[in-house]
């Protein structure tokens, strides 16, 4: 097995409108591999630096202002208060995030690869967490009530149950099965002001390639996650559904600190013992796998670029910069077939 550290990249999204509002500052900048963070409440302090394996820019269109500071060039900005994580991972109509991408490349080397003894299969799953419930987002009718459980087995570690698994035969078609997918979540994301951030997504694709004459078949699963919002999670005033929400939205992502954090204890004491709490939440169940096992492991961590999110900035900062140190050991998976 090899073993590697997982990739963490950083990226800083445009002032949203009510940021321009506010006369927002930019508190980000960005420098190679380095992501710099000033502090507003106190300029003098020396600005944190973090190394990651990206720092992506994507605050484009501004113009540096006398003071240090960037106001819009051309009045361009975005509407909603998001982070930019779905816009990251899923993307928009016009500017496809990573799903998309790694599909689209996926299929352009199956294709590229036309060797008649090798046959490739690609299924696709999408699922959605939503107060700790999965739910199916392919076929609404197969999630029973109280969502789909989650069993555990010695080959697939942590798996759920009953969920729709489609084979897919070329990029387009991961599209409108994302599409699909998208129409059938929770909160729809079409929704004015309603960023989709109240459920996490995982998509889910399965590839598998079956060499006839050796009779080997090579699988792999590309788990594609969208968290919903820690922003949200804050909003400690929502009373009713929203609390019920914010309350999962938090036990999920707390989980998750908790494994990202014992999983770097583990590998900087060298201590196997150190428990590792995936059972927690349903999340970090499902990516135990991706967090702690037999995988090549990315994350994205989406930031606002304004002096208000200061806080909220330094706390993703340190997260991601955690996460650097987290160990994977990808082995190929092969089986025999006949
Ligand atoms: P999150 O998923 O973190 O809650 P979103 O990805 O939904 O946030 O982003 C919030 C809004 O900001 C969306 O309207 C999105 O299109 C826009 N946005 C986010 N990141 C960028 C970016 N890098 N460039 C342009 N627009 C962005
Ligand atoms: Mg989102």
């Amino acid at each position: 097995p090899e073993s590697e550290n997982i990739k963490v990249a950083v990226r800083v999204r445009p002032f949203n409108s009510r940021e321009i509002k506010r006369n927002a500052k930019l508190v980000v900048s960005m420098s190679g591999k380095t992501t710099t963070l000033v502090n507003p409440n106190n300029p003098k302090e020396e600005p944190r630096k973090f190394d990651f394996d990206y720092s992506y820019w994507s605050h484009d269109g501004y113009k540096e202002l006398e003071d240090g500071y960037r106001a819009p060039k051309d009045g361009k900005y975005i509407d909603q208060t998001g982070s930019g994580k779905s816009y990251s991972i899923v993307g928009s109509p016009n500017n496809s995030g990573l799903v998309p991408r790694v599909c689209e490349e996926l299929f352009k080397i199956i294709d590229q690869k036309k060797n008649p003894d090798i046959t490739y299969e690609v299924t696709f799953s999408m699922l959605e967490i939503y107060n700790e419930e999965v739910r199916d987002l392919l076929n609404k009718k197969k999630t029973p009530h109280g969502g789909l459980k989650i069993k555990e087995n010695v080959d697939r570690g942590f798996y759920v149950e009953g969920l729709s698994t489609v084979p897919v035969g070329s990029y387009r078609e991961i599209r409108l099965r994302m599409t699909e997918g998208e129409r059938q979540r929770t909160i729809a994301a079409t929704k004015m002001n309603e960023t989709s951030s109240r459920a996490h997504t995982i998509v889910a694709i399965k590839f598998a390639q079956n060499q006839k004459k050796k009779k080997v078949t090579k699988l792999s699963t590309m788990n594609l996650v969208d968290l919903a919002g820690s922003e949200r999670a804050k909003q400690s005033e929502a009373t009713g559904d929203r609390f019920e929400e914010a309350k999962n939205i938090n036990k999920s992502l707390m989980t998750l600190g908790s494994v990202i954090k014992g999983l770097c204890d583990k590998s900087k004491y060298k201590n196997a013992s150190i428990h590792i709490p995936y059972r927690d939440s349903v999340l970090t169940k499902l990516l135990k796998n991706a967090l702690g096992g037999n995988s090549k492991t990315i994350m994205v961590a989406a930031i606002g670029p304004d002096a208000e999110n200061y806080e909220q900035t330094l706390s993703t900062l340190r997260y991601a910069n955690r996460a650097k140190s987290i160990k994977t050991d990808a082995r190929v998976n092969q089986e025999a077939t006949n």
